[in-house]
């Protein structure tokens, strides 16, 4: 009965159709009064979990947060569907602050967001204030905080211990996405907690495609990455305040709208990086993990770690702000264990030696992900205690193809090179003297060495490969310490005598995702629909005051320019709108959405929704056949429009299908566009330089000129 009641709530308020993982247990826990723990993995959903039973509770949920900058977020995303939401905290205004006691002592605030230092400021003033009120739950999110063994202990979270003492009838909610066992320990027993229910949901989080990259050349590797991401919002992390703001420049250079965030930036520099960030206007920030506590930008595609993290949890943590809307997105990681070391010092903490061993130890098992050679996904949640049956095939590890081949004079010109140089040197040395680098940093000795040159013929890259390679199968060994250096093992001999053969891999394709929303075949929406319907989003959040997400989701959006729902009936059956935001908002993108359905003779697609569901999981990952096949049909004389039809694709997709072949000469831009408009959108695209992006070009073109039509002369001209 009560989670029918629920389930209204979640269908009016949020918008939303079922459940996710545990909400609905922690939901029914924390109604019946009972203490709950959820362990949900970021952008799970642990939110709902107690503001739901805040709209169906008399009296006022107190939410306990450390993120003073998250809070505006979701006080924001609440009153955007509706729900009276405030916060307290010491960015407001004496006025502000007055203004919210107000609202809670009339009664009808249902959630109130506070730091723990702000409950117990000025003794117990706020506790006797709060006792006087009618509280009926408290949310303890982050709670991972309380605990010295977690990644982010905060000694101010062991103050809330009082709150069972204060409130012993007030049911406790603590939520975290940290799900090791002694945190978790920490946090029934520093809460006080009653007999809790532990509710752990599956810490998967199947949207995301693991990769990571020797950082060698990074960022080369990162101008590839970025260049198929041009319309994608994305978060660089790096571990130094000056190297993000140095890679932002460079960015910049390369026509990235990319900006730095740090601790060290003034207030107003760092408030309005953050904006621009949140509101689509900037698609990337450089930034060190000072961003992204307070970070809840659903449409985040990707999370690009420069340098290592220090332990799998901050790493999981960072990656888990890439798409938490549930749509595809990447994270990357550039590895290299010269990091594990240099990040030592870091891990450290002064006189705890116990403390130390803890981080030492997660830093250790930090390098082992970066270095690993199978399922990334399985280390991941084998390390949250969590098994996956088969390997994931999303990762770099899954989708990469190794060819194994007879290495055995490769080995035996690697171990020479040991051999030869009294095994006194550490890989990158025994690589340049292979290659036979004349550099300074070479001995002059070496330089006479038959070795010396033997390996020129192979890059760098491949080297390092073959060295790990030939360390992994014991043919070689590498020193402990700082500066490890490389040595023979016992097996080394027969290799070096030409008893034993070697088998090496070769990686043939490390096949690549590309996720960004453009490329992804799976959904057919109508892609210039999706960009009006986002610019209409950003109208609103202008007037409003509040990021673009907090309007719509991307995912919202995506679902509107797929199913085209014509009327309220079938904009309330798109995910994410409820009732508030469909009194607010859904006669505007009914309008944009049937303006451009006539213009285009197109229908509304809604019976596809729920007949496509099952399909989506089958995507065609790589799509080559998808785009040879509408080649195919276009050679056979089929018009765009006749092929979007046949083939139940919508003509912008099959012109992007189509524009891949222009470069060769298959396709003519002629076939495209107008021949009188080509003049014109190539003098734009002279003047204002392509490589910046589509998008100034597409503003000055104008509405006339769809971005389809640029993609197309952009491809045959540049
Ligand atoms: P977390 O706090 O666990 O990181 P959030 O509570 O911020 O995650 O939720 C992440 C996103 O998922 C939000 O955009 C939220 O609106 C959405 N969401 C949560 N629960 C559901 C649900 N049952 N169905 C659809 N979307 C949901
Ligand atoms: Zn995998």
């Amino acid at each position: 009965m009560t989670i029918e009641k629920a389930k209204k709530i979640l269908k009016h308020q949020f918008g939303y159709d079922s459940f996710r993982m545990n909400q609905e247990a922690a939901i029914d826990c924390v109604l019946s009064k009972k203490d709950a723990v959820v362990l949900m993995p970021t952008g799970g959903g642990k939110s709902l979990c107690y503001q739901v039973p805040a709209l169906m509770s008399e009296g006022l949920t107190m939410v306990v947060s450390p993120l003073i900058a998250l809070m505006k977020d979701q006080v924001d995303a609440l009153v955007s569907n509706g729900i009276e939401a405030a916060f307290l905290n010491s960015t407001q205004t004496g006025k502000q602050q007055t203004e919210v006691f107000q609202r809670i002592r009339s009664g009808k605030l249902k959630l109130l967001y506070v730091a723990p230092e702000r409950l117990f400021k000025s003794g117990d003033q706020f506790i006797d204030f709060l006792k006087e009120l009618n509280v009926s739950l408290f949310a303890i999110d982050e709670a991972h905080c309380i605990s010295s063994w977690g990644h982010d202990f905060r000694p101010e979270y062991r103050k809330l211990a009082l709150l069972k003492e204060y409130f012993p009838e007030v049911p406790v909610i603590a939520l975290t996405a940290t799900a090791d066992k002694l945190v978790r320990k920490d946090i029934v027993d520093y809460l006080e907690l009653n007999q809790p229910e532990l509710l752990i949901s599956s810490f998967n989080r199947p949207n995301i495609f693991y990769s990571v990259e020797p950082k060698r050349n990074s960022y080369e590797k990162l101008l590839r990455f970025l260049e198929k991401r041009r319309e994608d919002s994305g978060i660089l992390y790096c571990l130094s305040r000056r190297s993000t703001e140095n890679l932002a420049q460079d960015l910049r250079d390369e026509g990235f709208n990319a900006l730095p965030y740090h601790a060290g930036l003034d207030r107003a520099t760092r408030q309005r990086n953050q904006e621009l960030f949140l509101n689509d206007d900037a698609k990337i920030i450089v930034a060190t993990i000072a961003f992204g506590m307070g970070i809840d930008k659903s449409n985040v595609r990707f999370v690009v770690h420069m340098d290592l993290p220090k332990n799998v949890e901050s790493y999981y943590q960072e990656t888990g702000r890439a798409g938490r809307d549930g749509l595809e997105s990447d994270a990357l990681l550039f590895f290299s264990w010269g990091d594990v070391t240099k990040l030592k010092g870091f891990v450290e903490i002064e006189n705890n030696k116990e403390q130390s061993d803890i981080m030492l130890k997660k830093l250790d098992q930090m390098g082992e992900f970066g270095d690993l050679k199978t399922c990334r996904r399985k280390y991941l949640l084998r390390y949250f205690d969590e098994d996956l049956a088969d390997d994931c095939g999303q990762c770099d590890n899954c989708k990469a193809e190794y060819e194994k081949f007879d290495g055995t004079v490769i080995a035996q010109k690697a171990l020479s090179a040991v051999y030869r140089t009294g095994q006194r040197f550490g890989v990158s040395y025994l690589i340049d003297l292979l290659r036979g680098s004349k550099s300074k940093k070479m001995r002059l000795e070496h330089l006479n060495l038959k070795t010396h040159g033997v390996g020129a013929d192979i890059s760098k890259n491949d080297w390092f490969d073959y060295f790990k390679d030939l360390i992994a199968q014991g043919f070689l060994a590498k020193t402990e310490g700082q500066y490890p250096t490389v040595i023979l093992t016992g097996k080394s001999e027969d290799v070096l005598y030409g008893n034993t053969k070697v088998e090496l891999y070769k990686i043939t394709e490390k096949a690549e995702k590309s996720s960004s929303l453009v490329s992804d075949v799976s959904h057919p929406y109508v892609e210039a629909l999706l960009d009006d319907l986002k610019s209409l989003r950003t109208e609103f959040a202008r007037e409003e005051g509040v990021p673009p997400y907090v309007v719509f989701s991307d995912a919202t959006l995506v679902e509107l320019a797929t199913y085209l729902p014509h009327d309220r009936n079938g904009l309330l059956k798109i995910s994410g709108i409820g009732d508030v935001k469909m009194e607010r908002y859904g006669a505007d993108f009914i309008r944009v959405i049937r303006d451009y359905c006539e213009l285009n003779g197109l229908e509304s697609r809604m019976k596809l929704k729920f007949a496509s569901r099952k399909r989506r999981r089958k995507r065609n990952t790589k799509g080559d056949d998808t785009y040879s096949k509408t080649l195919q049909l276009f050679k056979q004389g089929m018009s765009v429009r006749a092929i979007a039809e046949e083939r139940g694709l919508t003509r912008n997709t099959i012109e992007n299908h189509l524009l891949r072949f222009i470069p060769s000469g298959e396709v003519q831009v002629e076939d495209l566009v107008d021949t009188d408009k080509i003049e014109t959108i190539r003098d734009a695209i002279d003047e204002l330089n392509a490589a910046k992006g589509l998008s100034p070009i597409k503003e000055f073109l104008g509405a006339e000129y769809s971005y389809g039509e640029i993609r197309a002369v952009a491809a045959k001209f540049s």
